[in-house]
């Protein structure tokens, strides 16, 4: 019998990361539920996919210190044996008056929405190339392909995901590991918490499709992404969000 794939999904506790590792158990998939705080979401989660006889670990790594991560793909590792699959999904956001953001939060931003992806990307490549196979799906957002007005940061650290996504892709398509972005429009998680009902509805009149967009459908393209049929696509940018930015 052939061994199950298996998947280290960053930020799963909650939001987009949780649709994410929900559905690709349910595909067949190991995975490992990376979080960072909500120790209790995760903890539900795995207990849900276990209801289910789905494989699922939790594990605690901030992705922005690399020691976590290290262990974390060590973790995974001795207990599945091998990692085909890495979504970079951990993120925080935050609105800021360019003017008023500080040196801290300019860090903290760039540690987790970039660094994190170098962080667990460069942690899990020498196996998938060792492996030569392999499938890394980076999660940005539409503000890194057209920038927000007071998220000069986040859409900063966003857009840096898309470079990397592309200069990888190149560097690592002859190993046999294909590298491609999500930037999903606004999705209705915690993330969108920090808005009034009144400021998303006048979000939402600016979005053709007059909705947000549900963490099932970011995970369907990151299924779609993970598969076979997609064994051609590298490189790229994939933006669900309802024709807000074509
Ligand atoms: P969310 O509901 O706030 O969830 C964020 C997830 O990231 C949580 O599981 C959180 O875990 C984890 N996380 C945060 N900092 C971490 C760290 N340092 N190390 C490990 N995990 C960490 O956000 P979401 O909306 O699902 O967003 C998921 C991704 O989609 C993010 O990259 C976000 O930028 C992107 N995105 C979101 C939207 C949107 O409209 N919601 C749109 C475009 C892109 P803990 O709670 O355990 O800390």
């Amino acid at each position: 019998m052939m061994p199950k794939s298996t998947a280290i999904i960053t930020g799963a506790s909650r939001g987009i990361g949780s649709a994410l590792a929900e559905a690709f158990a349910v595909n067949g998939y190991r995975v490992v539920i990376n979080y960072c705080f909500a120790e209790r979401e995760a903890s539900l989660l795995r207990d849900r996919l276990a209801a289910q006889s789905l494989e699922a670990e939790i594990f605690r790594a901030d992705v922005a210190k690399r020691s976590e991560v290290d262990t974390m793909t060590e973790f995974c590792l001795k207990k599945y044996g091998r990692i085909d699959l890495l979504i970079n999904n951990a993120g925080i956001s935050a609105q800021r008056l360019f003017t008023g953001i500080t040196e801290d939060e300019w860090d903290r931003m760039m540690a987790v929405n970039l660094k994190g992806v170098f962080n667990c990307t460069q942690s899990v490549a020498p196996y998938m190339i060792s492996a030569k196979s392999g499938c890394i799906i980076n999660i940005s957002s539409v503000w890194g392909i057209v920038g927000a007005s007071c998220e000069v940061h986040y859409s900063a650290a966003k857009a840096g995901v898309i470079g990397f996504t592309k200069a990888l892709a190149k560097e690592l398509a002859p190993s046999g590991i294909r590298v491609n972005c999500i930037a999903p429009g606004i999705i209705d998680t915690d993330m969108m918490k920090c808005f009034s009902a009144e400021e998303k509805e006048c979000m939402k009149q600016e979005i053709p499709a007059m909705r947000f967009g549900r963490i099932g459908e970011v995970a369907a393209c990151a299924l779609f992404l993970a598969s076979e049929g997609a064994g051609y696509i590298t490189g790229q940018v994939i933006s669900p969000n309802g024709g807000f930015v074509i």
